[in-house]
């Protein structure tokens, strides 16, 4: 014999415990005494030397006959404190699961609405503690919904002899010795070996000398961890520990891993949801009706609460959240589909109507010639206006495809009906940019139009009269911004109250009190990137009921087109004009940046001008604005001296930050230097090349958006992306932008990688948190928008029996949601 371990699998001692358990034989029995007295690590562990003494050790008492042998076995390790007495399989408990806290029946008095404290067990310590969970937990109800965040699966466990160097894994096994330790003089912990049939395997509890007093001898156990070397040997250091009986492995295969909080142990949180749940599973009230249940195939809630503590499989876990995420998306669906039903209720907007030929003489005044997607943007929004069911629509098109006329087709519509059309711009410039635009997409006499300088002296009258031949009379047109004098705003509203001028362009001011509309037809919103309810619900209350129609350039996956943006019909602007090249893109490693600075250079000596963008610095606006000017200081007096340069951020003012921006659009600077916060939503077809700082700290819709910026002539655009240590996989992202000039494309990934908080900021949204559902589901979102749909059509108060828990919910949910938004 070599004693190389290598005859038996498993090892010899898992060979021989295999043998007394299947034996039957004895705590008495030699074998046994010696295996007691076995090593830590097992015989794998053990030098060769030590394994022949210990091979005649057991040969002796095996011939010995039941003789005990006189001198056992020495041990290699520290010796185990306390000798083990019995080997024996631990007596079935009639309780299911080890794990709970206090061994009585749950016999509780109290509903799903008292607090924890109802629970036996749970203390002030206890309940403070649920109280940091996230969400914190009161209630025995919120308990309930306090759901496993993964499963330890003991189905897939590994025998210990399969086990592999450095995965985490799980094996259950018997433990076989136990004892605290100290290694070297502070190192103290917990050792153990466990077994199982196949092989031992030594376990270690750095620092934890208290494991030593939850594990028994002769306990089953299923440990969870990462498996180490130790002298070449395989070890788990620190695992969680499960302690199991008989009972739990076989009816509990699936064990939940609860989120948890400083001190909070699985075990104690698992005893005491398991007790809840035995005591209130059933005791909880069905909120959903039993057709829609049946319909959509939801498990009762019950069930669904017992499935998703302790599952009896990963399908029936699965089925359980997936009624909760039904819930949970039903009730949102539920207030979205209302929100669009209350704005389109009340009716009573106007008529508004554009005839074939005043249609035909627009399209034809203007200096290209409309897309496909355009025209049938414009055949959407017309058709939505034409009766007196309020338009709630948004138009959703990458940067340059050309949402501007679309918007003024519509407001021409309002003008020849007899109405007031307004266009809001977030910033000053924007408007100013929309106000030039329609100016000279209506007057026929453009070229005298003193669109370029004081149009306010020009009018005198607080509006400009363009000459607009298709239309029955001329177009009044106004600007109304916060930067007018207050006597030029206050023409300027008297106007628009007295229904002097027929469209005003301005930014929020024109939501600002003091402003009174005669007779506002319809309403444009234009680059709205978040959901802007409360923008939309004051400009209704500025006049009757107006049709509304948003704009934007952010590509709105359908899962958040149901969603999030569930109240508004969508319009997509698919198609870019065409003639504008798309924008070339790299990515840039750091050793290269100044290759991507000459070329900027270049360009800008060629006469182009350019965006560079600074890095995304999340901590704080003003920390950001710093980082901004201090890259501009080293950009204008290290890298581009002879250039001009221009600073944008979020810390200057608004009458600031719209000189930059008419500079830059007068090409006065040729290189703007901005943070991301700011909108550089301005239309400079000079600029064609786009540097972005950071890049991979940026959402790849957004990177899109800015790219957009130098697509807007017939010049090729260029876009670099920096990034100083990009990770792999943000590497991977970056390159889509390389590829894919695909706004929806990149929306869908970005959603998918940084989820929808990250997209859309749930709170900015509008929108309520989801906890179990998944806003990426686009199955369920419409499964629950359908159901919605139905329920309010039949009950739209949900004040029918079957209809009021759900109505409840509801109300819960979005009186929580719009208390945060206002
Ligand atoms: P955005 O969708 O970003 O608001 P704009 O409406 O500002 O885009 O249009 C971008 C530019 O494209 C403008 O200069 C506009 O005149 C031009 N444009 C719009 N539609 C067309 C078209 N069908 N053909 C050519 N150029 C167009
Ligand atoms: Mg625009």
């Amino acid at each position: 014999m070599k004693f190389t371990d290598s005859a038996v699998i498993g090892g010899l001692d898992g060979y021989l415990l295999r043998f007394v358990e299947d034996n039957g034989v004895g705590h008495t029995h030699p074998l046994s005494r010696v295996l007691q007295a076995f090593p830590p690590g097992g015989y794998r562990a053990l030098h060769p030397v030590q394994r022949k003494r210990f091979v005649d050790e057991l040969l002796r008492a095996v011939e010995n006959g039941g003789g005990l042998s006189e001198t056992p076995v020495k041990r290699p390790a520290k010796p185990i404190r306390e000798p083990a007495k019995v080997l024996e399989m631990p007596k079935r408990k009639p309780a299911a699961v080890a794990v709970k806290p206090s061994g009585e029946p749950a016999r509780i008095l109290g509903t799903v609405d008292s607090p924890v404290s109802v629970l036996k067990g749970v203390n002030r310590g206890i309940e403070e503690k649920f109280a940091k969970l996230n969400p914190p937990v009161r209630t025995v109800r919120q308990l309930l919904y306090h759901f496993p965040s993964r499963y330890h699966d003991y189905s897939e466990m590994r025998p210990i002899a399969q086990l592999e160097f450095g995965e985490e894994q799980t094996v259950v096994g018997t433990v076989f010795s136990v004892s605290t330790n100290a290694f070297g003089r502070y190192r103290k912990g917990t050792e153990a070996v466990i077994s199982d049939k196949s092989g031992t395997i030594r376990v270690m509890w750095w620092g934890q000398t208290y494991v030593a007093r939850r594990l028994k001898q002769g306990q089953k156990v299923a440990l969870s961890g990462k498996v180490s070397a130790f002298r070449n040997r395989m070890q788990m250091e620190n695992p969680e520990i499960e302690e199991l009986d008989e009972d739990t492995m076989s009816s509990r295969r699936l064990v939940p891993v609860y989120p948890s909080t400083e001190g909070l142990f699985q075990k104690t949180l698992r005893g005491f949801i398991k007790d809840a749940v035995d005591a209130f599973a059933d005791r909880l009230s069905e909120p959903l009706p039993d057709d829609l249940r049946k319909r959509n195939k939801l498990m009762a809630i019950g069930q669904a609460v017992r499935q998703v503590h302790s599952p009896e499989s990963h399908e029936k876990a699965e089925a359980a959240r997936h009624r909760f995420g039904f819930e949970e998306l039903l009730y949102i669906e539920i207030g979205v589909v209302r929100r669009r039903n209350e704005a389109q209720s009340g009716g009573g907007a106007p008529v508004l109507a554009l005839p074939a030929d005043a249609r035909k003489g627009f399209v034809e005044s203007l200096p290209f010639s409309l897309t496909g997607a355009q025209s049938r943007a414009i055949d959407d929004v017309l058709g939505d206006i034409s009766d007196e069911t309020p338009m709630t629509r948004l138009l959703e098109g990458d940067v340059g495809s050309g949402k501007t006329v679309v918007a003024a087709a519509a407001l021409i519509a309002a003008v020849h009906s007899g109405f007031q059309g307004a266009i809001m711009a977030p910033t000053e410039i924007l408007a100013e940019q929309h106000f030039r635009t329609f100016v000279s997409l209506l007057d026929s006499k453009k070229d005298e139009a003193p669109v370029e300088g004081p149009w306010f002296q020009a009018s005198g009258s607080g509006y400009l009269v363009l000459e607009t031949p298709y239309m029955p009379q001329p177009v009044r047109i106004a600007l109304l911004t916060g930067s007018l004098k207050a006597s030029e705003k206050s023409a300027v509203q008297d106007a628009i109250a007295n229904g002097e001028v027929d469209i005003v362009v301005g930014t929020h001011a024109l939501v600002q009190q003091g402003v009174e509309f005669a007779r506002l037809g319809l309403a444009v919103i234009d680059e709205q990137h978040r959901f802007g309810v409360e923008q939309r619900a004051k400009l209704r209350e500025k006049g009757g009921s107006p049709h509304v129609l948003v704009m934007t350039a952010t590509p709105i996956p359908r899962t958040l087109a149901l969603t999030v943006y569930g109240d508004l019909d969508i319009t997509v602007l698919n198609e870019m004009p065409p003639g504008r090249p798309k924008v070339k893109t790299f990515r840039v490693l750091p050793y290269r940046r100044q290759e991507a600075f000459e070329f900027v250079e270049k360009k800008v000596q060629e006469g182009r001008q350019a965006f560079i963008i600074c890095p995304l610095v999340e901590e704080s606006e003003s920390i950001e604005a710093k980082a901004a000017v201090t890259e501009y200081e080293r950009l204008s007096r290290d890298v581009f001296l002879h250039l001009r340069l221009g600073l944008l951020h979020g810390r200057m003012a608004s009458g600031e930050k719209d000189d930059v921006m008419r500079s830059f659009r007068d090409h006065e600077i040729d290189i703007l230097v901005s943070t991301a916060v700011v909108e550089v939503g301005v239309d400079v077809p000079n600029a064609t090349v786009m540097l972005i700082e950071g890049a991979d700290r940026f959402g790849l819709s957004q990177l899109h958006q800015f790219r957009g910026r130098v697509r807007r002539s017939q010049e090729q655009g260029f876009c670099f992306l920096l990034s100083e240590n990009p990770s792999p996989e943000s590497e991977e992202r970056l390159a889509i932008m390389e590829t894919t000039d695909d706004g929806f494309e990149l929306a869908e990934e970005d959603l998918r990688i940084r989820g929808p908080g990250e997209y859309f900021g749930t709170r900015q949204s509008g929108m309520p948190d989801l906890r179990v559902a998944q806003l990426t589901d686009v199955e369920l979102i419409q499964a629950t928008r359908e159901e919605a749909t139905r329920l309010l059509r039949e009950d739209p108060e949900l004040s029918a029996a079957d209809h009021a828990a759900i109505g409840e919910r509801v109300r819960e949910l979005w009186s929580r949601v719009t208390s945060e938004v206002s």
